[in-house]
C-alpha cells in the first residue's frame, strides 16, 4: 500500500470513514470499497479541507474564464461574419 500522507504536515493520514458501495455492471453486482483519509490532527485537517476547497474554486474560476473567452471569441467571429454579410 502506498503511503497516504497529509499534504500540510506530512503525518500519515488515518481512515476516517470506510464504506462499501454496491454497483451493478452488466447485471453483475460489484462491491467497491471507499475510504476517506484524514489527518490525525483536527486543526490540520480543517486547513487541508479549506485548501482543497479553495483549489477547487480556483479550478472552477479558471475553467469559467476560459469558457467566457471562448464564447467571446465565437461571438466576435459571428459579428465579423454579419459585418461582411451586410456589405
Ligand atoms: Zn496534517
Amino acid at each position: 500500500m502506498s503511503k497516504n500522507l497529509c499534504i500540510h504536515c506530512g503525518k500519515p493520514r488515518i481512515i476516517a470513514k470506510a464504506w462499501k458501495e454496491k454497483i451493478i455492471i452488466d447485471r453483475e453486482v460489484s462491491v467497491i470499497e471507499h475510504m476517506e483519509y484524514v489527518c490525525p490532527d483536527k486543526e490540520c485537517q480543517k486547513w487541508v479541507e479549506k485548501e482543497l476547497f479553495s483549489r477547487h474554486q480556483n479550478t472552477l474560476k479558471i475553467g469559467q474564464a476560459k469558457l467566457a473567452r471562448e464564447i467571446e471569441h465565437k461571438r466576435k467571429m459571428v459579428d465579423l461574419r454579419l459585418a461582411k454579410a451586410k456589405r
